[in-house]
């Protein structure tokens, strides 16, 4: 019995022969090894099992002969009883471990993004036409002094903390080399510069083909500390500590040692094929003075020339933990929703720990305002901003700024196979495996991304203009213009918005 296993292929290769030119372009570009040739049956043959539906292979079948359907055969599922809880179950029975996941929560939780809808001028307080007139997509995060002074020329002669300049509201989200590729992070880097905006090293240290980006780069210092010295600080525009993620509030991160090649082990700062797992805690951390100290320390470290993120995962008391955060000296507070991405997370973590961005920012806003901090600190949120949509009522919210990776990571290949935890990454985004991650040129990666984010601002600035809006800055925390449909009462209070109708 225990010879058996209960788990038939999630997906099925479904192959039309008559197409087929056994160009074996499949096979060799499967780094699961889905597809085998058979020379005596002068045919390819599939192993379904091991198809994570990346969909690879049907991109570059060259007669499309190749489709990837969800199989239809199912388990004795009920209302209670779905059939990814049962498979889990016998995954679990069969390896008695934790299971792991990637990218983020897929339950069918709310995604409250798609009940708040933007407002559009009518007859009165005109549009603006974004293709006649200016519009400022342009923000500055940082802390915003109280009031500014200026002398008798009109120059500025208050002094301001340091700020980021963005050309849009979007940033890239901290992805790790190790977790993804080094072309992955090229594209980023080069994509983050040509626009105007930042990317993030997340936790795997900065490679020093990439400080020459560094203007353009956020350098991050999270509980393990991997790669973290002088010239890191030294070489970003702000600095992040991380104190916590969406996907897995609470716990740590975890590099396979597989990942941990010599390029990855130099970065980081730890021995080749050694796992790289961050702590969940900072140990140096347990209160809101501790985190000021760390805050403290890395601003003089850098003789007060950078703003210093801190980054937190949207979980239950998340209003007060910003205040906290506020009053640290942090410059800005960057928030993780639960619908986050991660190269790697524990799945029941992942599922079922944290909350939903939307709330948390509306909480957090209203929070700061109310105790009159606001402009102590800008707001960058994350975790699951899909369009430019999602941006504008994001800043309607009352975000300063976004961040984003998988919607970045679809801009330069990614399936969502959610696999990147097996660094068997087809598309070579998240992978250390040379053979892989050549296939991500970050040429055409960081075009890809610059046309994406070209169009969101292009988005952005068609939207606004419906409002009237003309700046960024203007629409921050203008919760007039959303509306919410099939909201119950105590969601539209906690958005701070009124009911769609109203
Ligand atoms: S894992 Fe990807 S490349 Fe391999 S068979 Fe499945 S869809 Fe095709
Ligand atoms: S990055 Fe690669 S492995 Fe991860 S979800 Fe996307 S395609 Fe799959």
């Amino acid at each position: 019995m225990s010879g058996i296993n209960y788990l038939y292929p999630e997906f099925e290769v479904v192959r039309r022969d008559e197409r087929c030119i056994r160009c074996r372009v499949c096979e060799r570009q499967c780094a699961n090894e889905v597809h085998r040739f058979d020379p005596e049956r002068d045919m390819l043959i599939s192993d379904e099992s091991k198809c994570v539906n990346c969909q690879r292979c049907v991109s570059l079948c060259p007669t499309r002969a190749l489709k990837i359907v969800r199989s239809d055969c199912r388990l004795r599922e009920n209302a209670n009883w779905d059939g990814d809880t049962i498979r889990e179950v016998y995954k679990q029975a069969a390896s008695g471990g934790v299971l792991l996941s990637s990218m983020g929560n897929p339950k069918p939780l709310p995604v409250y993004w798609d009940k708040l809808l933007i407002n559009a001028s009518q007859v009165t307080n005109p549009s603006i036409d974004p293709l006649r007139e200016p519009m400022e997509t342009r923000v500055f995060l940082g802390k915003k002094p109280e009031k500014v002074s200026r002398d008798g020329n009109g120059k500025l002669c208050t002094e301001l903390s340091p700020q980021l300049e963005l050309s849009l509201p979007v940033m890239f989200s901290a992805m790790s080399y190790g977790s993804i590729s080094y072309n992955a992070h090229a594209s980023l880097a080069r994509a983050a510069t040509e626009l105007g905006t930042y990317y993030n090293t997340g936790e795997g240290g900065l490679h020093e083909d990439f400080y020459r980006y560094g203007p353009h780069t956020i350098v991050q210092v999270a509980s393990g500390r991997f790669g973290v010295h002088e010239d890191f600080l030294e070489a970003g525009a702000a600095i992040e500590i991380k104190m916590g993620q969406g996907a897995k509030p609470g716990i740590g991160g975890h590099l396979p040692g597989a990942k941990v090649g010599p390029d990855v082990s130099r970065t980081r700062m730890i021995p080749e094929g050694s796992d790289a797992i961050s702590p969940a805690p900072h140990h140096d951390i347990y209160s809101i003075e501790d985190l000021r100290q760390l805050v403290w320390s890395l601003k003089e470290a850098t003789e007060h020339r950078k703003p210093v993120i801190v980054k937190v995962a949207a979980v239950h008391n998340i209003a007060a933990i910003a205040s906290g955060i506020a009053r640290s000296g942090a410059d800005i507070i960057a928030i993780d929703g639960f619908r986050g991405g991660t190269g790697a997370a524990p799945t029941r973590i992942r599922d079922h720990v944290g909350i939903p961005i939307e709330l948390a920012l509306a909480a957090v806003d209203q929070r700061l305002r109310d105790e009159g901090i606001r402009n102590s600190v800008s707001l960058v949120v994350g975790g699951s901003i899909r369009s430019a949509a999602d941006v504008v009522k994001a800043v309607a919210l009352g975000a300063d700024a976004c961040y984003i990776a998988t919607a970045a990571l679809l801009a330069m290949g990614c399936h969502l196979c959610r696999s990147c935890h097996t660094g068997k990454c087809n598309w070579g985004i998240a992978t250390q495996r040379p053979d892989l991650a050549r296939r991500l040129n970050p040429e055409v990666g960081s075009e890809r991304l610059v046309n994406l984010m070209t169009a969101w601002r292009r988005e952005i600035m068609e939207l606004m203009g419906g409002m009237g809006i003309n700046s960024v800055e203007a629409l921050r925390g203008n919760r007039l213009m959303l509306r919410g449909v099939g909201l119950t009462e105590k969601e539209l209070e906690i958005l701070g918005i009124s009911h769609a109708g109203e």
